[in-house]
């Protein structure tokens, strides 16, 4: 058989990005002067193509649409073209996380404003969305199957949610009505009863997949290269073995994992004193470059990462061929 069309022997997974900006962080923090933050976008975007280039991982990244407002931060978000294989993905315009407290036109406005600001400023129709802090609500999937999307990736099916948003608003100087909302992040221990793998939505007639961000099967702990960098800050060696007990337990319980990056990932101490109070910000830089390439080479070597538009096309191709061996001959 041609080498070129062998069939990989590595298990599926997708790898992605969401790229949010300083402002944002600052924003979530309570911080007042969050609109004047300056942009690491930049920054960020050099290590991370320069990164998943070496280690020729694709990648779906997931781009605010106020963002795109911006030169700088736009050419940022495209030198990810000179990757192999990437996908743009819709991540609201404002990064408000709580759609869940929207009406009907302001969660259209976020959504269909990125996706017009990603097709005019990237020159490329995004097919996939993922909601500020994992929210969900009904009105987005209505809003996406409008929209045409193949997939959400909104669920994050963790049963550390609640701990997660009480460590928020104890942090946060967030106050009245802003931290009345954020009291619904995470989703709570809803989240956890998600299943932990893709899963088909019938949304008004229209077929959407849901793509959870993965979390240890069994536990339902995160293991996301952002907490794996968190632990790592505790831990290198525990981290590590953490890390790769996962991707063994993925792989044993048949789980595709769908695994996400921050900018912070790539950023260290030196780079951002804004943003020391973020979890994982007291490391140096090359400390953490240097665990964030041996965790994305572990991912790579044991799954066939894709982006997250190839999954769901795989996915497609699957249950295409289950429904033809499935009809009666
Ligand atoms: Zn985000």
């Amino acid at each position: 058989m041609n080498a070129s069309v062998k069939k990989d022997a590595r298990p599926p997974a997708s790898l992605s990005v969401d790229f949010d900006n300083k402002w944002a962080y600052l924003r979530a923090a309570g911080r007042q002067d969050w609109e004047s933050a300056s942009s690491y976008l930049p920054m960020a975007a050099e290590r991370m193509v320069s990164l998943l280039g070496e280690l020729e991982l694709p990648v779906t990244v997931f781009v605010v649409g106020r963002d795109l407002g911006c030169e700088r931060d736009t050419e940022a978000i495209d030198s990810f073209k000179t990757l192999e294989s990437v996908e743009f993905a819709n991540h609201s315009m404002n990064h408000l996380p709580w759609m869940h407290t929207m009406d009907r036109e302001e969660i259209f406005a976020e959504i269909a404003g990125t996706h017009q600001a990603i097709a005019s400023s990237l020159g490329v129709q995004p097919r996939g969305f993922r909601g500020p802090g994992f929210s969900c609500p009904e009105e987005v999937l209505r809003v996406l199957a409008k929209l045409d999307y193949a997939y959400d990736a909104s669920v994050f099916p963790t049963s550390v949610a609640p701990i997660a948003r009480a460590v928020f608003l104890a942090r946060t100087k967030l106050k009245g009505e802003q931290k009345e909302k954020a009291k619904q992040l995470y989703g709570g221990f809803a989240a956890m009863r998600n299943p932990n793998r893709p899963f088909c939505r019938t949304v008004e007639a229209s077929r959407l997949w849901e793509i959870p961000v993965t979390v240890m099967p069994l536990t339902r702990t995160p293991i996301h290269f952002s907490y794996f960098l968190f632990l790592a800050g505790v831990s290198k060696l525990a981290a590590k073995s953490y890390l790769r007990s996962a991707l063994r337990l993925c792989r044993w319980t048949g789980t595709t994992p769908s695994l996400l990056l921050h900018p912070p990932d790539v950023l260290g101490c030196e780079d951002d004193p804004d943003m020391a109070y973020f979890p994982g910000m007291k490391m140096p830089r090359a400390e953490k470059l240097k665990l964030v390439r041996w965790a994305l080479q572990r991912y790579g070597r044991t799954f066939n990462v894709q982006t997250m538009i190839q999954q769901v096309r795989s996915l497609n191709a699957e249950a295409e061929a289950c429904r033809t061996r499935m009809a009666p001959a």
